[in-house]
């Protein structure tokens, strides 16, 4: 069943297809003849040097760029900005709909940016990416630096602090003083689970603790 308004895909009940876009991919289209215009051309190219500029033998393994399409129709485009000069920067949401043939969403969830459009809008999806790109970083082809060890070792100590949960109602922590539940699979709270094993306080060394957002892109 085709789902034709843009605020009903977050529903889900369409089948989308996701194909990977290599780089070779686009010089084939080139070698087979395949006529762009200088626009699409800047559009494919700068998102290109965009993905290259994230490879770095580790980055590519684990995130990328998907292109697919929609049975609205229309495509669909997610860039996943964990690990990139992007991570964490803010994007204001943007929907656009004056018909059912004219309307496009981008918005970024959990550090990816999606985008949906109408058959006709890839290249704008891709644009607006990459303006956006392009004005958060002076150097919008400069990946962030490698983490320093201070850093390696905050967000290790984050991971291991964020998987302690699952509090057992009623049980206090063996602490004393202490007026918390301990968690399963331990006598302590999570926060003296966390010191009994770290030897330090989470609290001093991490002060936020990041919520990862549950929505899923529209296909999921
Ligand atoms: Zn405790």
């Amino acid at each position: 069943m085709a789902i034709r308004h843009p605020t009903r895909r977050c529903s889900g009940g369409h089948d989308a297809q996701f194909i990977l876009l290599p780089a070779t991919s686009f010089v084939a289209l080139l070698n087979a003849g395949v006529r762009l215009s200088l626009t699409e051309m800047n559009a494919l190219t700068e998102l290109q040097a965009w993905y290259a500029s994230n490879c770095d033998g580790e980055w590519e393994h684990y995130y990328g760029v998907e292109i697919g399409t929609l049975d609205n129709p229309g495509w669909a485009l997610r860039i996943n900005l964990v690990g990139t000069n992007l991570e964490d920067h803010v994007f204001s949401e943007r929907i656009v709909e004056t018909s059912d043939d004219n309307w496009y969403l981008c918005r970024v969830v959990a550090n990816q940016f999606e985008g949906t459009c109408d058959p006709s809008k890839l290249e704008l999806l891709l644009k607006i990416f990459l303006d956006w790109a392009k004005s958060q970083n002076a150097d919008w082809l400069k990946p962030p630096p490698p983490m320093t060890d201070e850093e390696l070792r905050e967000q290790e100590d984050r991971q291991f602090y964020e998987s302690l949960n699952d509090d057992v109602p009623s049980e206090l922590c063996r602490q004393m003083g202490c007026a918390k539940n301990r968690i399963r699979n331990s006598v302590m709270c999570r926060d003296h689970h966390f010191e009994m094993i770290r030897k330090y306080p989470f609290i001093k060394r991490c002060i936020t603790i990041s919520q990862p957002n549950k929505q899923t892109f529209p296909n999921e």
